[in-house]
């Protein structure tokens, strides 16, 4: 049996056989514009086509509730076996998905528990969408305490390197830009510094938000925490996150996961600083969520305060993010890496 959301959108009809046209239509809406959980709720499809259907491309293997309601995190799992992570975050004025573009990853981050495990596979651009198609469905149908109803943001935050994986998740993108009419200021791609993807995502002609994710601030230091800062890199990063502000107009976020005494020192905060003001980016710093394979320990509150303050003492944006999820492993990788490790987790929920 196809499945739909495998399926491209331009496809759609040739998998409906002798259905009156207008058929493919009726169901390029259900898919895209207003998802549902069960192809059986796509009520304007006759029956004995719904039930013919498969809409997802994964079974959900765990799903966790946090923070009151307000934070669901899914493990998905592909029929290769290949596991695929999303975060759902509501807050009262907007829902943002943390989705992943890859199973697994092969860069290696030393801090980060997707890098720990390894690459597995790509993602498809219809496992990609998928993600984003679950979340809307959950808020739209099932919903969460004190959110909106309909899925504002998207961030490629989850497992994977979204830019090491260009081709599929630039059509990932075109899908929900065109298909799901999002728009292209309310999704975030998230890099570790692929400075070829970053020039070649400048040159697509929208404008995303993007994310770099430095860490560190000097290349001695960014290459023990990031593996691939040897092949890009600071300087050529730089010059990267330039052209994209002068491609686009976006101004690009840096992302700083802070870790005690490894880079929340004074010194690195006041080279960060340069390195925002060149770039002109804002700084979004985050405590570390302590994973399995390192010794490293999240900063202190006082730290970070002192890190933020040395920040906009020199004239640059910085904002410490909220750690959603935190009591559910939602950080990259980590429910995956609690699975694994045999101590997860509920019920199989399966959806046709
Ligand atoms: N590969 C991309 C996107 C996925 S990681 C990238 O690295 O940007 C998304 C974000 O989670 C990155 O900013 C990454 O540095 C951060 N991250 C990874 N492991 C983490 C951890 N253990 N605690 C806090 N943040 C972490
Ligand atoms: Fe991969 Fe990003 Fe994790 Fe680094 S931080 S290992 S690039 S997912």
């Amino acid at each position: 049996m196809s499945v739909l959301y495998l399926t491209d959108p331009d496809d759609l009809a040739s998998l409906l056989g002798d259905q009156p046209s207008y058929r493919s239509d009726q169901l390029r809406r259900w898919l895209y514009r207003d998802p549902v959980l069960e192809a059986d709720a796509m009520t304007n499809l006759p029956a004995d086509l719904r039930r013919d259907l498969r809409l997802w491309p994964f079974e959900v293997v765990a799903d966790q509730v946090g923070d009151g309601g307000t934070t669901r995190k899914w493990l998905f799992e592909a029929p290769d076996g290949a596991q695929i992570e999303s975060v759902l975050m509501g807050y009262p004025r907007r829902a943002t998905l943390c989705l992943s573009s890859q199973a697994g990853c092969a860069l290696g981050c030393t801090f980060c528990a997707t890098g720990q495990f390894g690459f597995t596979r790509h993602l498809e651009p219809g496992e990609i969408v998928a993600q984003v198609a679950y979340a809307k469905a959950f808020l739209r149908h099932i919903g969460m305490p004190d959110t909106p109803d309909r899925l504002t943001n998207v961030v490629f935050m989850g497992m994977g390197e979204p830019l090491a994986n260009y081709r599929r998740v630039r059509e990932a993108i075109r899908r929900m830009i065109e298909e799901m009419r999002m728009s292209p200021r309310s999704l975030t791609v998230s890099t570790v510094g692929m400075v070829p993807g970053i020039r070649r995502l400048a040159e697509e002609g929208w404008p995303l938000n993007l994310a770099i994710s430095l860490h560190a601030a000097d290349d001695e230091l960014r290459s023990s925490l990031v593996p691939l800062n040897r092949r890009y890199p600071i300087e050529e990063l730089e010059a990267a996150a330039l052209y994209y502000l002068e491609k686009t107009g976006r101004r690009v976020s840096i992302e700083w996961t802070m870790m005690d005494d490894v880079n929340d020192t004074d010194e690195q905060a006041r080279k960060l600083a340069d390195i925002a003001r060149r770039i002109r980016a804002h700084v979004n710093l985050i405590a570390l969520n302590p994973t399995p394979g390192t010794d490293n320990r999240p900063s202190t509150a006082e730290r970070m305060d002192r890190f933020v303050e040395i920040l906009k003492g020199s004239g640059v944006n910085a904002t410490i993010r909220d750690t959603r999820g935190r009591d559910i492993d939602a950080a990259c990788g980590q429910l995956r890496a609690r699975q694994m490790e045999g101590q997860a987790v509920s019920v199989r929920v399966r959806h046709s």
